[in-house]
């Protein structure tokens, strides 16, 4: 789940810190996770077929082709990260066993993989265990370095990378455990592309309701909401909502956040830890991006 506003300070980023320093050349993807993860590079996006070749030499194009049109930039935003781990299962014995944060980076890297790249510019906002806020920056300058620096990071990466479309992944949880279980998807209707991102809310939404029946579970469609009443705040969810309060910078194209189940819920935990259902889950949401452009 996504909290609305920073409850809790993203703690140890000076650990954070030594830990990255410490491991040497692994902390290079989390350090720049706006540029890193790209995929649909020049060479993936030429024509099938057509040979990589330096400038000076034939023309990457061959001269009967039709230039392909630019791939869509799409921005996946795994929840979470580092010492934040979203919510979580825990095993018979009270341990915790299944991360949010580690399920929502599997199923983004898998979306990534199930889009073809010469349409689908594919940006996560990280790519590894790792806040996205690398290195650390006090962007609303409060002084701190906490969860709406890593929630405002978030977007920036989006805005900086000319993202078309935003979806971010969490996986949510109850404290009534295996009573409470299903989906939703949440989008602002306080922006000006608010028509699209419900557009793109109710496709997500389909999409993981029909990868969840093929993959045998009848997930419950618990709603396609507005985020103004996801509680009696009538705030948006940060990455979703207006250049308001402690912004610094909103997206700048349509998104949602989406809800993957309950992780408290036994059955449910065991299904988002299953291989088969995150690439289900996965196609399935690739294949809700393929339908919001085509409709678009
Ligand atoms: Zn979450």
């Amino acid at each position: 789940m996504q909290s609305k506003s920073p409850h809790f300070l993203l703690v140890i980023v000076a650990v954070c810190l030594l830990l990255l320093t410490a491991c040497g050349e692994s902390a290079t993807p989390a350090a720049k996770p706006a540029t890193s993860p790209t995929v649909g590079s020049e060479e993936a996006r030429r024509l099938p077929g057509t040979a990589i070749t330096t400038p000076q030499s034939t023309p990457a194009l061959p001269p009967t082709g039709t230039p392909l049109p630019p791939a869509h930039v799409v921005i996946l935003d795994p929840g979470h990260g580092a010492d934040d781990w979203g919510t979580f299962h825990s095993d018979s014995q009270g341990q915790p066993d299944i991360l949010e944060k580690n399920i929502v980076l599997k199923i983004a890297q898998k979306i990534q993989a199930q889009l073809d790249p010469t349409a689908f510019k594919v940006i996560l906002t990280r790519t590894a265990d790792a806040s996205p806020n690398f290195p650390p920056q006090d962007f609303n300058g409060d002084g701190k370095i906490d969860q709406v620096d890593d929630l405002q990071a978030r977007i920036n990466i989006a805005n900086e990378n000319k993202g078309e479309l935003f979806l971010s992944l969490h996986i949510n949880s109850s404290e009534l455990g295996n009573d409470v279980g299903g989906l939703e998807t949440w989008y602002a209707g306080d922006r000006p592309f608010a028509a699209d991102n419900k557009r793109f809310a109710e496709l997500i939404q389909q999409n993981n309701l029909d990868s969840l029946a093929a993959a045998g579970y009848k997930a419950q469609n618990r709603r396609v909401d507005d985020d103004a009443n996801l509680d009696s705040s009538g705030e948006d969810i940060f990455v979703l909502g207006p250049d308001v309060g402690e912004h610094r910078g909103a997206t700048n194209m349509p998104g949602v956040l989406t809800e993957l189940l309950f992780l408290t819920n036994d059955h449910e935990a065991e299904l988002l830890n299953d291989e088969k259902v995150q690439d289900k889950l996965a196609g399935g949401m690739a294949e809700a991006i393929k339908e919001y452009f085509a409709g678009s």
